[in-house]
């Protein structure tokens, strides 16, 4: 189902399904879109798509799994309550990541919280028409335009938003601000994604997912790692990075967290031994590529990499990954 709706009456769409979820939204924060918890802010939708992704919000930087409690001997262990919610402006790219992290994260034995905030998620997306210098999602199959994987989809059509319903959830939702919709069709949303692909593919003369692949074996990585200072941020906002690392802290009661890990990290491969087999910065810059481009690929269907962008615009070192394919 198609509709029009007007900017001004998002916020209030908004509003209405805060009734039923916590609504996380783009904000401005100190000049910077980020997803936050909404609280009737101005909606930073315009604005490039928020550095930490929406994935980080599935599977956070650190979380607890679960408390232990310790009384005479025996553990009791609470979980963390998962709340309903609704996630904003989700580009087609980072959809695509949450598809590439739900084959590999629901596949069995599946990871209880991410399936449980899977379930509890409805989704908002946002067509792209405005994509960023850094954006290479059509090159990657990935964008600019959502096709699945929304309950809702906004394009921004300048003066009123097109409203797509892509979920039974979707319908209920469209179904709450029914006054404030106008029947639509998606002619004018197709001439804007049209314009908007062309600049993407015209911005990167690109190679095809083929060549990069053959390439990894051509690049000389020792002398490319050298720019690299192995802060592992280009995997900390990469919306299909998901290595993590689990710890206790506390003895006899505690928390077991999780956290984000990285392997462009010099200590992720380092074994109980002391030994690591992947000491050097460019054995680890390969593999960070292979595991994107070649791994990822074989072991969920797609590749690891959905042209967001985000990797080259946090790059401390001005080591901009994706030049590789040019
Ligand atoms: S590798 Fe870079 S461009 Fe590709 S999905 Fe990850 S952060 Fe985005
Ligand atoms: S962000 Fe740049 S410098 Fe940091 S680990 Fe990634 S490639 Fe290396």
């Amino acid at each position: 189902m198609m509709f029009f709706l007007e900017k001004n009456d998002l916020p209030e769409l908004l509003r209405r399904a805060s009734a039923y979820f916590e609504i996380i939204a783009p904000v401005l924060v100190n000049g910077e879109p980020q997803l936050v918890s909404w609280r009737g802010e101005d909606l930073a939708l315009g604005a490039p798509n928020p550095l930490l992704p929406p994935t980080r919000l599935f599977l956070p930087p650190r979380e607890t799994l679960f408390t232990y409690l310790q009384e005479s001997g025996l553990y009791t262990f609470q979980v963390p309550q998962v709340k309903e919610r609704l996630i904003v402006g989700v580009r087609p790219c980072d959809l695509r990541a949450l598809s590439l992290l739900d084959r590999i994260m629901l596949s069995e034995p599946a990871d209880e919280l991410y399936s449980k905030r899977r379930r509890s998620t409805a989704i908002v997306a946002l067509s792209c028409t405005e994509p960023s210098e850094s954006c290479f999602c059509a090159q990657m199959g990935s964008g600019p335009e959502a096709h699945e994987g929304f309950d809702l989809l906004l394009t921004d059509l300048g003066e009123r938003y097109l409203l797509e319903t892509g979920s039974p959830d979707g319908i209920m939702l469209a179904r709450l601000s029914e006054e404030l919709l106008e029947r639509g069709d998606d002619a004018e949303k197709r001439a804007l994604m049209r314009e908007s692909r062309e600049r993407i593919l015209s911005a990167r003369p690109w190679l095809s997912q083929e060549r990069m692949r053959s390439k990894l074996r051509e690049i000389d990585w020792r002398s490319m790692s050298r720019e690299c200072i192995s802060c592992g941020g280009c995997s900390f906002v990469c919306p299909t990075c998901h290595c993590f690392t689990i710890a206790d802290l506390g003895l006899p009661d505690g928390e077991r967290i999780r956290c984000a890990d990285s392997c462009i990290l010099s200590g992720f491969h380092r074994m109980a031994s002391g030994a690591n087999p992947k000491a050097r910065p460019e054995e680890r810059l390969l593999s960070w590529y292979m595991e994107k481009l070649e791994y990822m690929l074989s072991r969920a269907g797609m590749p690891g990499c959905v042209g967001c962008g985000r990797c080259e615009r946090v790059c401390f070192s001005g080591l901009h990954k994706t030049d590789l394919f040019r």
